[in-house]
């Protein structure tokens, strides 16, 4: 069973947190927060201290922000989460009745930050979202997780926001799938935000990567909106207004989970076929394997060499040639057939 981020509230799936980068002005924090509650959104995000990678950038309006953001829980409704990075932010947060935090990528990757901030809300009722770290390190991550459970939070969430690199990208912080689904593996039961925002950095393939994170039945987005994005303080490119959020959420499509598939016959027997496919398949292996030592015995009695390139080279290129026929991709059939010789030839 995952867990609840908020058990005293029932929350549709996908779960939507939405609002700006930042607090940037009472006006803007509530305007914004008006429009988000009338499109059906429950929690709402800004952060006020803001971890700026580089000096001279817009770092939050700080404390008073908690104000704006108790101002918008009284007249919307709606639950509120801000980031923290030290034990002060973490006080703060509970005089201004918060409900959530966030602990930045910033943050997730210093498990000094992340154990003070893990003291703090030990004695707190906060729900706490848990970014990755900006590095793909997973194990920083659960460790993160570790360390929060270990002073008895419970209400626990982890948000995936992409993974910093050098070089290009279409990516602000590409998304590296294979780890927040690892991330689940590890700990079933924690639920999983993406948050298109950070990984793409402006709307260009916001869409997919949202729909995507549905695909894999993550629990929901964190999106960040402001109401004049054009404006915006702080992560300027990736703003949406609510409008637009509206409308992108109106177009994903959401997908049954497993368990709420009531008749899940049609997908036993698929499942059944692909594992006797697999079974085949390794038999199969074996059989080759087989052929493959003879073949080493031969070559040593007649004293020829193991590795012989025309013969690899053709190999490959007809394997390729079949598997195109077939409408399967040249990429997957090379690595399939380069990890088979190269197993063959260290067999013999
Ligand atoms: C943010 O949520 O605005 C933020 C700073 O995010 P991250 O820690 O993912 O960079
Ligand atoms: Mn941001």
């Amino acid at each position: 069973m995952k867990q609840k981020i908020f058990p005293e509230i029932e929350l549709k799936r996908p779960i939507i947190i939405s609002g700006p980068c930042s607090a940037e002005t009472e006006k803007q924090t509530i305007e914004t927060a008006h429009a988000l509650s009338k499109i059906g959104i429950k929690i709402f995000r800004a952060g006020i201290w803001k971890p700026r990678t580089r000096p001279g950038l817009f770092e939050g309006v700080g404390k008073i922000g908690l104000k704006w953001l108790k101002k918008v829980k009284e007249e919307t409704g709606m639950r509120t989460c801000v980031e923290v990075a030290t034990k002060l932010h973490v006080r703060q947060v509970v005089e201004y009745d918060i409900d959530a935090v966030w602990l930045g990528s910033r943050t997730t990757v210093n498990p000094f930050a992340v154990k003070e901030v893990a003291n703090a809300l030990a004695k707190t009722n906060l729900t706490v979202f848990v970014k990755n770290p900006i590095n793909p390190d997973i194990d920083l991550w659960v460790g993160a997780f570790e360390r929060l459970s270990n002073v008895g939070i419970t209400k626990l969430c982890a948000i995936h926001r992409g993974f910093s690199v050098y070089g290009n990208s279409v990516y602000r912080n590409p998304p590296q799938w294979q780890i927040p689904i690892e991330l689940h593996r590890r700990l079933p039961n924690l639920p999983i935000l993406t948050d298109p925002s950070h990984i793409c950095g402006t709307p260009n393939h916001l869409k997919e990567v949202c729909q995507k994170a549905l695909d894999l039945n993550f629990d929901g987005l964190m999106i960040e909106t402001h109401i004049t994005p054009e404006h915006s303080l702080s992560d300027k490119q990736q703003q949406i207004s609510p409008e637009e959020l509206n409308n992108l959420l109106n177009s994903l499509i959401i997908r049954k989970s497993e368990s709420e598939n009531e008749s899940q016959d049609e997908l036993i027997g698929y499942r059944k076929q692909i594992d006797s496919i697999d079974f085949h398949i390794i038999d199969l292996l074996n059989e080759r394997m087989k052929i493959s030592k003879d073949i080493g015995n031969y070559k040593r009695n007649k004293n020829i060499t193991i590795f012989q390139s025309a013969r690899y080279n053709e190999l490959i290129e007809s394997r390729i040639k079949t598997a195109k026929e077939l409408g399967l991709s040249p990429e997957f059939i090379t690595d399939i057939f380069k990890s088979i010789h190269e197993e063959s030839v260290s067999s013999q």
